[in-house]
């Protein structure tokens, strides 16, 4: 047990992939349970049977932990093994726990059984709609005695269970941490459905009823979710239990300031990582839109957003969401990665059957050589395959024209030959001006017609990345065997 009474969760439901905007708020999460000592709960929201999926939950779960976000109660990644004294965390095993408070609510005249139809509650909004008036059920079972709801029961019918709103025009006030003091007025709302007619709960009680139970202490979650504190509220108020410290974030837009979605270029944490970024910078990156670090610093450790992360910088606007800035911040942490680091996580972005030389030593060398022209691991794959050892050369129309030049294969006959010539492994980056003299005194052409076939021969390009950086990378024996094939 943590010594802290903070504590947060993260309540996704598992009905697709896990947006960017939800990864941040579960960091919110984290970062506040983290430096306060307290404890991060992972809460699965599946009561949407028909849309909820164990695949996207387990997509989700690898997500987060994927972003380095652990939990200390909840279901586990891949296993979904639960641990945690306030289980089962997901609510589809929570059925009997929410049946009992909405019995108990139903008991106290605070809930009843309601038989509308769906044709009544339409014909209502209808009405509703003529009067120019905002719609408010009207439900003739509301004053109906429980026995007499059970004779229809009874008799088959399955009624929805709906929440009795007999606020009037109570204000529901209470401090966001995001914006403030907030009022909602009980007369928004009408008698809201607590429990669907499949007798599955619906959100806002089971939301309710989990946040009191699980004993959390600050939400933190997306402003979509503002006006349902009003329904939630309600729910706790009448269960006669604790309500928590709710803090609203705001929205996150794309450039054009649309919600941000995949339109945008990448929207979830998938197509993130998919697109070669690291998860230490997407971290960093979302935690600063939303939320900015009194240090003014913007490139921030795990344990330095742990230590400065504060609710009174959040910001109430909505953020935009640069992803030119995030390509920009990945590049600075592609900089920073070891080696090893690197070949680990660029692996399922290289192909399987790239062979490159084995020794460590070229491993760095690589590295150190090529990371300044990589923003993210995407990059890493056009430049590495340059490097690949057997020699192919994939080239492209440009490519092929310069080896159809009549100058060309004198060029790479005296290219090869002063190759076969060299005496160590690697040519080394000042040797290579001196090599390109030799061709063009021995081969008699300059210019285009002497760089680009050696470009070719060299990397298979015709433009492109400069050749001084990958040719120290690529063995000799290699470079000799590249060149042999072109000249077939
Ligand atoms: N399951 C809700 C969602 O994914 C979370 C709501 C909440 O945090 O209260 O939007």
């Amino acid at each position: 047990m943590k010594n802290s009474n903070v504590r947060v969760r993260f309540a996704p439901s598992p009905t697709g992939y896990l947006h960017v905007g939800g990864a941040r708020t579960a960091l919110y999460n984290y970062l506040f349970a983290k430096q306060h000592g307290g404890s991060f709960v992972l809460r699965v929201e599946d009561t949407d049977e028909a849309r909820s999926t164990t695949e996207s939950l387990v997509s989700m779960l690898d997500d987060l932990s994927w972003m380095g976000l652990k939990w200390d109660e909840g279901p586990a990644p891949k296993t979904l093994d639960e641990k945690g004294d306030f289980g089962p965390y997901r609510q589809s095993d929570r059925k009997e726990i929410y049946f009992k408070h909405i019995n108990e609510l139903i008991k106290d005249g605070r809930a009843y059984y309601c038989f509308l139809t769906e044709e009544e509650l339409d014909a209502q909004r209808e009405e509703a709609k003529k009067a120019g008036e905002p719609f408010r059920p009207n439900s003739p079972y509301r004053d109906w005695s429980v026995d007499q709801a059970k004779e229809k029961i009874d008799n088959g019918e399955k009624p929805t269970i709906r929440f009795k709103n007999d606020h009037g025009e109570k204000l529901y006030t209470f401090k966001d941490l995001v914006r403030g003091e907030v009022s909602l007025p009980a007369s928004m709302i009408g008698d809201f459905v607590i429990a669907r007619s499949n007798g599955m709960p619906v959100y806002n009680f089971v939301c309710a009823v989990d946040d009191a139970l699980m004993k959390i202490s600050h939400v933190f979650r997306a402003e979509e979710h503002l006006n349902n504190t009003l329904r939630q509220l309600m729910i706790i108020e009448a269960l006669k239990m604790e309500a928590p410290i709710y803090a609203h974030l705001s929205i996150m837009l794309g450039g054009d300031r649309q919600k941000l979605s995949k339109r945008h270029g990448a929207a979830s944490l998938t197509d993130f990582k998919e697109k070669g970024y690291l998860p230490q910078a997407l971290s960093n990156f979302i935690a600063l839109v939303g939320w900015s670090s009194p240090s003014g610093e913007e490139i921030l450790s795990m344990e330095q957003m742990i230590k400065e992360f504060s609710t009174e910088r959040l910001h109430s606007a909505s953020a935009v969401f640069d992803q030119e800035k995030l390509k920009w911040m990945n590049a600075q942490y592609l900089r920073e990665m070891n080696t090893e680091d690197f070949f680990k996580r660029s692996k399922e972005f290289f192909k399987s059957d790239w062979k490159f030389p084995e020794s460590g030593d070229w491993r760095e060398k690589s590295f150190s050589a090529l990371k300044s022209s990589m923003e993210t691991l995407d990059d890493a794959a056009p430049l590495y395959e340059m490097l690949k050892l057997g020699g192919e050369l994939d080239l492209n129309d440009q490519a092929k024209d310069v080896i159809s030049w009549e100058s060309t294969s004198k060029v790479l006959q005296v290219w090869k030959g002063l190759l076969s010539k060299a005496e160590s492994e690697y040519i080394n980056p000042e040797q290579i001006d001196g090599l390109i003299n030799t061709v063009k005194a021995e081969a008699e052409v300059k210019g285009k017609f002497l760089f680009m076939p050696i470009r070719v021969a060299s990397i298979g390009k015709a433009q492109g990345t400069e050749i001084k950086d990958l040719i120290p990378l690529i063995p000799v024996s290699e470079l000799v065997l590249r060149a042999d094939k072109l000249i077939g």
